[in-house]
């Protein structure tokens, strides 16, 4: 078996997600049918504290839908330089909303309430209007990096203070409140919407959910039908989803600790260089300074261990459900034996 670690999107149904699809009870959920698909978006509103929440297939999805719904063609929306919205979603937010993008340089992906209120604009009619700031929490490109909630409090506040709204993309929130023993609904309290992701670390086939208030998920529930999103009998899909909360989510603690064992091993290496600090949660970047990434991650294929080169000399490995402790072990060893092949 390979240790994959090139990301938590990697992890399959296990056995009993399975039995829960299988049997899952299910509807068209356009035609508002799903009781499954009602049964997930009523837990998830529940967890994050917010009136509703609506399932859809993809993060993507989720986060593009929550700009749409926020905003109108010409607004400004800001986020962290290597936001996932702005990085990683196919130009969405111009070619869906029409929105301009306003980026903010964060320290690992995390800005402050101060670099905030250093980029607003006054009202004037040659500016554009500022409609949106956009978190990320935890950061992909930040290296699975916790946003401290005292920050989004402080951001929120600036926010409030000149009527914008405020969303998280919460693919990971799940790995930030494992990590910081916070619940959901306190973690997110501050945001007007959230999204988060069923088919990352917790395992679920498909899925993501957008909470909000009601009025804000009704337009929202209006878009993900324009975007294509409106699914039929997505119960099978919502079924893999709740269990993946309910029997996943505390697993994501094991993939934090196979996170430190693997920077701890990583970091007697001669030729890596890693700074434990970064690594918060479940996702280890490391820089190799001797060899190409391309070329060591190559080299680790044969041996079984799949990473990715995310830059010339930086790694990343991202710990799942799917990699055992007894597995990362063994990672370090090979990444040493890699590294001094000729
Ligand atoms: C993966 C991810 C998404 C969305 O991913 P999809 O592949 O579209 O489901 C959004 N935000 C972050 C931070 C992610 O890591």
């Amino acid at each position: 078996m390979p240790i994959d670690l090139r990301s938590d999107t990697i992890t399959q149904p296990t056995s009993g997600m399975r039995e829960a699809i299988a049997t899952a009870e299910v509807g068209d959920d356009v035609l508002g049918d799903d009781p499954t698909v009602k049964q997930l978006e009523r837990y998830v509103a529940g967890l994050l504290g917010k009136d509703a929440a609506v399932f859809m297939p993809s993060g993507t999805m989720t986060n593009q839908i929550a700009l749409r719904a926020h905003t109108e063609p010409g607004d400004e929306v800001i986020l962290e330089s290597q936001a996932h919205i702005y990085y990683y979603e196919g130009g969405g937010p111009a070619a869906l909303s029409g929105v301009m993008c306003r980026l903010i340089q964060g320290d690992r992906g995390i800005f402050t309430a101060a670099d905030l209120a250093q980029v607003l604009r006054p009202s004037d009619v040659h500016f554009p209007k500022t409609k949106l700031v956009c978190l990320e929490n935890t950061h992909n490109r930040g290296g699975g990096s916790i946003y401290p909630l005292s920050e989004i409090e402080a951001i929120a506040q600036v926010c409030q203070q000149n009527g914008l709204k405020l969303h998280l993309d919460g693919a990971r929130l799940w790995n930030a409140c494992i990590a910081t023993n916070t619940s959901e609904a306190d973690y997110v309290e501050a945001f007007d919407s959230v999204s988060v992701c069923f088919s990352k670390g917790l395992g679920a086939p498909v899925g993501s959910a957008l909470a909000g208030s009601n009025e804000f998920i009704e337009r929202a529930r209006r878009f993900r039908k324009m975007f294509g999103g409106g699914m039929r009998q997505a119960g099978m899909m919502a079924a893999g989803a709740i269990y993946a909360i309910k029997h996943h989510r505390p697993y994501l603690k094991e993939d934090h600790l196979n996170a430190q064992t693997l920077a701890k091993g990583l970091q007697s290496i001669r030729g890596i260089t890693i700074d434990l600090k970064t690594v918060q949660t479940n996702i280890v970047l490391f820089q190799t300074l001797a060899l190409p990434a391309p070329i060591l991650a190559e080299r680790l294929k044969l041996k079984g261990v799949y990473v990715l080169a995310v830059g010339p000399n930086t790694i990343r490995a991202v710990t799942n459900l799917m990699v055992t402790d007894t597995q990362i072990q063994q990672v370090p060893d090979l990444v040493e034996l890699a590294l001094n092949e000729n």
